[in-house]
């Protein structure tokens, strides 16, 4: 049966730096919706100029569109033995969504790592976070910083500061999470799939507490 990961916590919790880490050590595919999107504002569709109107401010894309988005990346070949998700589902809805499109593919959530950091953390975490071009990497000026100022290490690509890692949207950001997603937390406790993790510990030590919680040993 194939394995499929979500990773839950609040935006700079370090879901995308874990999931990156975690596909090196699993083989498994890594779907995150806010890539996904970033992708489409770059190719400029109509999805994308979408997303942008509520992710510039620090809103949630609408379910549907999401959902469907999703539904299509996680039927692409790569994600037959399973994927890490990261961002997504981040509403009840979706949830529901995530659990019907994975029982159509045979399979389900396998378990739900969440990931906790306190609040007055993830903001210096978003406002000093760099992102790669090419692949979403993601480094920290203070935290994670790359070997060579401004260039990726993986993959040589240039970083930015995403436009909604201001102060004032990451605020944002933190609040609609605590609205629109924190319900998730009891959702998936009901079905015994969370396994709480610490995330305010060195990268490298959030890797090895995933990995217990993942059953897999390095
Ligand atoms: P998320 O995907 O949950 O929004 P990221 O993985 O992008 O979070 O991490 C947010 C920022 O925090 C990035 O700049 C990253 O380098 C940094 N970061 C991630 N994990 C840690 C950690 N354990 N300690 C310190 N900084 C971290
Ligand atoms: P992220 O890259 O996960 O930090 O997401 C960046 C932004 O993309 C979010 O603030 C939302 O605007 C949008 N987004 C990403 N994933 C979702 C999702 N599952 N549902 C709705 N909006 C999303």
């Amino acid at each position: 049966m194939a394995t499929y990961i979500v990773l839950l916590g609040s935006p700079g919790a370090g879901k995308g730096t874990q999931a990156d880490i975690l596909i090196e050590q699993t083989g498994l595919a890594h779907i995150s919706s806010g890539d996904l999107f970033r992708e489409h504002i770059r190719s400029k569709t109509e999805l994308g100029q979408l997303a942008d109107s509520y992710m510039s401010k620090g809103e949630l894309v609408p379910d549907d569109v999401t959902i469907a988005m999703v539904k299509e990346r996680i039927s692409m070949p790569d994600c037959e033995r399973g994927a890490i998700l990261d961002g997504f589902p981040r509403t009840p809805v979706q949830a529901d969504a995530a659990k019907i499109m994975l029982n159509e593919l045979g399979s389900d959530i396998t378990v739900v790592p969440y990931i906790t950091v306190p609040d007055e953390i993830l903001i210096a975490r978003l406002s000093g976070r760099w992102t790669c071009r090419a692949s979403g990497h993601v480094y920290h000026n203070l935290y994670s910083p790359p070997l060579k100022e401004g260039i990726c290490d993986i993959d040589g690509s240039e970083l930015y500061q995403r436009d909604d890692d201001t102060v004032e949207t990451a605020k944002k950001r933190l609040c609609v999470y605590a609205e629109k997603t924190l319900p998730l937390i009891n959702y998936y406790r009901k079905q015994n799939r969370l396994v709480e993790i610490q995330g305010n510990q060195p990268i490298d030590k959030v890797t090895e507490d995933l990995l217990v919680a993942l059953d897999i040993k390095e």
